[in-house]
């Protein structure tokens, strides 16, 4: 975890950008985080340490503009998570409507599968694919049971 942090601030610095407290204290955040924040996620995080919610946006700004953070817009919110150097570099996402939730399909068949789409829309169009946004939306698993013994009880 450790050695991440210090890639990460290696690539900022040669690109001349300082490594600050602050900086190192969100990045600290995203490679502990176990799914997708938003600035004012990180924010409440790291509001004792007096890290404020503009720095925050600054210092996501910058990592996203330098590929270090995969920005991901999602009903008029911005969610982040680590792009390169991550455990998880390529997926798509779900979101559940109902309870909000935003969760990381990052199973090997299925990213084969999403590869080998990018792979066919390269070839097919001649396009070079950088980077996607998929997020796929409907329900969970657990709010679908939940609507689904809804259901039945109404039913009854
Ligand atoms: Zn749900
Ligand atoms: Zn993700």
């Amino acid at each position: 975890m450790k050695e991440n942090l210090i890639q990460y601030q290696n690539i900022l610095s040669s690109h001349g950008i300082k490594n600050t407290r602050q900086k190192k204290l969100i990045l600290l955040e995203l490679i502990d985080a176990t799914s997708h924040l938003t600035a004012e996620e990180l924010y409440q995080k790291l509001k004792e340490e007096k890290v404020g919610l503009a720095t925050v946006y600054r210092s996501l700004k910058v990592f996203t503009n330098l590929g270090i953070v995969k920005e991901i817009p999602m009903d008029g919110l911005n969610y982040y998570e680590l792009r390169i150097f991550s455990k998880k570099p390529l997926h798509i996402h779900f979101k559940c409507t109902n309870c909000n939730v935003m969760i990381d399909i990052d199973d090997s068949d299925i990213n084969l599968d999403y590869i080998k789409l990018n792979q066919k829309v390269e070839m097919k169009r001649g396009f070079a694919v950088k980077d996607s946004n998929i997020v796929l939306l409907g329900l969970c698993k657990k709010c679908k049971e939940k609507l689904e013994s809804k259901k039945m009880l109404e039913n009854n």
